[in-house]
């Protein structure tokens, strides 16, 4: 456990499951306190049970980043529970199943934007003003590999996930001076619900694996870690930055 993180308190958007759960778990485990926030009661339920179990304090708040008074209510709530506010993981996030774009339905389209784009510049709106009333902080949002490069039969998630990087990198310049240092981790494939739902037979999963330099799937505590270290003092001087957790992929 850090001492620097000790007193502190993140919110994180999408804590329910996978990378979002593992990172509530990584902070509470350094002693911040934790907002876990998502659609879904119990899975958020069974997220502040396993940082109890390791120790820890966080509380579930049902938040729907897609709706701006959801967002706005779990920032005030956050605040009202635990008095601050000091780092945001904006992790919420939906896939999309591959195919052209052509066949692309307008309402599939709206609704991976308003969550992945809409609900991550949301998101921020109302996390910064806390983090700035508490002296200042770090923020990361969760952009993907494909946010750096082109992926075939995934228009939508992957413009949405480079928006994710232009995002960061808009408002990293407008805080770099106010205290507040805001990057994106890009993560390769990670065993997730949502890697059982894109690759959903061992088959699939090797596939997914041999496309990795390293020869395989990363974990959601591997992107967490680096989550952590992007809010520590370590990172001090690290703004705007787009971080790959690839095991090489988007070095090929
Ligand atoms: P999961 O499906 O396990 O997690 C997605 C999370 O997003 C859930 O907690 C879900 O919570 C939440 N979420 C989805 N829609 C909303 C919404 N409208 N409002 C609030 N929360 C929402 O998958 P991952 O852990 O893999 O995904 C997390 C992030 O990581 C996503 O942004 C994804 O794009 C990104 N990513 C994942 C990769 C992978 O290979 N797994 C690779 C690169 C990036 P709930 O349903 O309870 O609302």
């Amino acid at each position: 456990m850090s001492k620097s993180f000790i007193g502190k308190v993140a919110v994180i958007t999408g804590g329910t499951t996978g990378i979002g759960r593992a990172t509530a778990i990584a902070f509470a485990k350094e002693g911040v306190k934790v907002v876990v926030s998502g659609r879904r009661e119990a899975e958020g339920a069974a997220t502040v049970d396993l940082i109890e179990n390791v120790g820890g304090m966080a509380t579930f708040v049902r938040c729907d980043v897609t709706k701006e008074a959801d967002l706005e209510a779990l920032i005030a709530r956050t605040v009202e529970i635990y008095g601050r506010l000091d780092f945001a993981f904006n992790n919420a996030g939906i896939e999309e199943p591959p195919c052209l774009v052509t066949e692309r339905k307008e309402e599939d389209i709206r609704r991976i934007l308003d969550t992945n784009v809409l609900g991550v510049i949301l998101s921020l709106k109302h996390e910064l003003p806390a983090i700035l009333k508490s002296g200042g902080g770090a923020i990361v949002n969760n952009s993907s590999v494909a946010g750096l490069i082109g992926m075939r039969g995934v228009v939508t998630y992957n413009a949405s996930k480079h928006a994710v990087i232009g995002i960061t990198k808009s408002v990293a310049l407008d805080y770099a001076r106010k205290g507040v240092r805001i990057n994106a981790v890009c993560p390769g494939g990670i065993a997730s619900e949502m890697l059982e739902r894109l690759a959903p037979t061992p088959e699939h999963q090797a596939q997914f694996a041999s496309m990795h330099p390293a020869g395989r799937i990363g974990t959601p505590e591997e992107v967490a870690s680096a989550v952590v270290y992007l809010c520590s003092p370590a990172a001090s001087f690290i703004t705007g930055h787009a971080f790959p957790i690839d095991g090489g992929f988007t070095t090929q």
